[in-house]
């Protein structure tokens, strides 16, 4: 297939080594990434103003007459030189210079100068101004000087060099067909570059000419996603039909109905599994909407057909959790579900692996680790992925995971960080999306109060009040990124705190470095009611479910993030009584600090929260670690440009049924080696 001619590589443009190490450096590789370096601003050089005119901090140009010249040695070796025009005079000041430099500056030339005029401790002066010599036959410079980002040692006269040889050794084609382009009102690609590169005037520098690429980058993103799509499509998966039996047994035996949404969402899974490519969807929904059950069923449909299935949960606290309420759903229907722990002797372990590869155990359950690291299944049909926030594991996942007769296995993954929907038309594309938009009925909703932190001492009179008269609590203590250890000594410090301040509660631990035994049988007491209040570090921000705890005290709410304070605040109020959660401050907060903080005082829904989060850290930020195995955009905001998203998608969908080598062409062209998935 022929590529674009842009998808060079630089070295075309260019074969100095000390140059290419620092285009490089900026990233720049291909011809393709020089055109697209687009400059910070333009400066006017053919603009002439007076020196009068002037203004310290201003950059400008203008013709000067040299009225003296002088080396000075302050310590530095400098070269000063007095220029005037009709309206005044100014010094300019040289700190590097080479004697072939110096006759531009014998007195009595003219100079075509530009620089930035600085208020110097002499008088108004100027660094290092770019000089041309100048005589009135001379025509001064017509249109706009690109400046670029750049680094040290890459001046700009040599990024201008190269990309203008680039714009002209090129016939620039047009990557877009042409009826798109003029049906979407988008100017041409060479149009767009020529000008971005070289304005005539700021006139030129219409709107439109980043709009254009703002499309085409979403284009390319979303062609890259929908070709994943289509690829995913032509893999076998095993074909998992309904059957009803257990399915209504299950349901019969839960202490409540199901939700409208857990229903809607469990159709659609149910209905993907019956396929005989694999399913790639996410199921997210608030914390504590029910989104086990859901998966719960999923598997159960699995289990039906004779499949195995595994489910993956962030931490083993979270894995046994989940093996308990899972074994105690699946094991009236004679349904072997087995958890799989670090804990286990390594004997133990080995023998649950040998079952697993023969088939007799139909569920397992383990941390990501466990599961992924060496486990062979006889007929694994169904990864599930609880609490995946760290998205982008799916593709790792395949290479380890296999199915039956070279099957890929179905793939559920659950978050309870919503994303918005501007982030998923466009980031996840290559995923169906089940949304549970709905909490179950009967939950008392959370109060959150802010507390400063001098008045700590109150609220813990007021925690342990509440203990007193029954209510369990949980403590959770500052996070200090980085630092492990003082995670942990904190937590330490305020168990031995309350046990000072109160010795009549039974007070617990709860922490990372625990062993996981110790860790749940921590949990257990504290889910039994045997304990009062449950000290933890962040490690209970993910998934557990204490339905009788009713009080949650975040210290140092302002250190933590806002997705991460909302999933900590959702493991109170799960019960029928409602709960409050407390959120220690300390003064004085950060302009930022109390933005996020008001968030989570003002809103209980966590898509509103999202949204905020994104709109407060932007995408980058927000999406975390999908993000390595995904380029960003650069031009395009997904969010503020949803007209264009909307466009993008229906014209990738289009350009891969008619012509999809054109199409992969392009996408080749905009994602060049970081895309991730036309690989596949
Ligand atoms: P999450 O979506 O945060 O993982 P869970 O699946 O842990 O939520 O469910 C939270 C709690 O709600 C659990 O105790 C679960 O048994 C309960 N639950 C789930 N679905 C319903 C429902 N439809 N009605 C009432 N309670 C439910
Ligand atoms: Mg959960």
């Amino acid at each position: 297939m022929t590529q674009h001619a842009m998808n060079t590589p630089i070295t075309l443009l260019t074969k100095a080594p000390k140059t290419l190490g620092h285009l490089y450096s900026l990233g720049l590789q291909r011809v393709f990434d020089l055109v697209l370096h687009l400059p910070l601003r333009y400066e006017d050089e053919g603009h002439i103003l007076e020196l009068s005119h002037f203004e310290p901090g201003h950059s400008g140009a203008a013709l000067v007459t040299v009225v003296s010249r002088e080396i000075r040695h302050q310590p530095r070796r400098t070269l000063h030189v007095l220029v005037r025009d009709n309206s005044g005079a100014i010094s300019l000041r040289f700190m590097n210079f080479y004697p072939n430099q110096l006759p531009l500056f014998e007195p009595g030339r003219t100079l075509r100068l530009f620089g930035e005029l600085r208020a110097g401790f002499h008088g108004p002066e100027m660094i290092h101004p770019r000089c041309y010599p100048y005589d009135e036959h001379d025509a001064l410079p017509t249109g706009l000087t690109p400046v670029y980002p750049t680094c040290a040692g890459l001046p700009q006269h040599t990024l201008r060099r190269l990309t203008q040889k680039a714009l002209s050794i090129f016939d620039i084609d047009d990557p877009l067909p042409e009826i798109w382009r003029k049906a979407l009102g988008l100017p041409g690609w060479k149009n767009v570059l020529t000008t971005l590169h070289g304005p005539q005037n700021k006139a030129s520098l219409i709107p439109q000419l980043m709009e254009r690429l703002k499309f085409d980058e979403l284009l390319a993103q979303q062609l890259s996603f929908q070709h994943y799509r289509r690829q995913r499509t032509l893999q076998r998966a095993p074909a998992l039909h309904k059957t009803h039996v257990r399915t209504s047994q299950l349901l019969s035996q839960l202490p409540f109905p199901l939700t409208d949404a857990q229903h809607r969402v469990s159709a659609e899974i149910l209905h993907d599994l019956t396929r005989s490519f694999p399913m790639h969807r996410l199921l997210q929904g608030d914390v504590g909407c029910g989104k086990t059950i859901v998966a719960t069923l999923a598997a159960l449909q699995c289990l039906d057909s004779g499949y195995q299935v595994a489910l993956m949960a962030p931490t083993e606290l979270l894995a046994q959790q989940h093996h308990q309420r899972l074994e105690a759903w699946l094991s009236p229907l004679s349904a072997t579900c087995l958890l799989l722990t670090s804990q286990l002797k390594p004997a133990e372990q080995s023998r649950i692996r040998q079952r697993l590869s023969d088939g007799e155990i139909a569920l397992v359950i383990g941390t990501h680790a466990l599961i992924q690291d060496t486990l062979r299944f006889s007929s694994l049909s169904l990864v599930i992925i609880d609490e995946q926030h760290r998205f982008g594991v799916e593709q790792r996942l395949q290479l380890t995971l296999k199915g039956p007769h070279g099957m890929v296995p179905h793939l559920l993954m659950m978050s309870a960080t919503p994303i918005p929907r501007s982030l998923s038309m466009s980031y996840y594309a290559d995923l169906d999306i089940s949304t549970i938009d709905e909490i179950p009925p009967g939950r008392q909703g959370i109060t959150t109060k802010m507390v400063a932190s001098h008045r700590r001492k109150a609220l813990m009179h007021h925690i342990r009040v509440a203990c007193q008269g029954g209510q369990q609590a949980y403590w959770v203590c500052p996070l200090i990124e980085e630092s492990e250890s003082l995670n942990l000594q904190n937590a330490q410090d305020t168990l031995a705190e309350w046990q000072r301040i109160a010795p009549d509660l039974n007070c617990g631990l709860l922490h990372g470095k625990l062993p996981t035994s110790t860790k749940s049988t921590v949990m257990d007491q504290f889910f039994k009611g045997q304990l009062d209040l449950l000290v933890a570090t962040s490690v209970i921000e993910v998934g557990v479910d204490v339905p009788r705890a009713t009080l949650m005290v975040i210290d140092h709410a302002e250190r933590m993030g806002l997705a991460q304070l909302h999933q900590m605040r959702g493991r109170v109020g799960r019960g029928q009584r409602g709960g409050t959660c407390f959120l220690i401050y300390d003064t004085p907060l950060s302009d930022l600090a109390r933005q996020r903080l008001k968030i989570i005082y003002e809103h209980q829904d966590g898509f509103t929260i999202a949204r905020q989060d994104l709109e407060q850290r932007g995408p980058g930020d927000y999406l975390g670690s999908r993000q390595s195995g995904t380029p960003l955009l650069r031009f395009a905001d997904p969010d503020r440009d949803e007209f264009w998203l909307h466009e993008a998608r229906r014209y990738s969908e289009q350009w891969l049924d008619q012509n999809p080598h054109e199409a992969q062409q392009f996408a080749e062209l905009w994602l060049g080696s970081r895309q991730p998935y036309l690989a596949t």
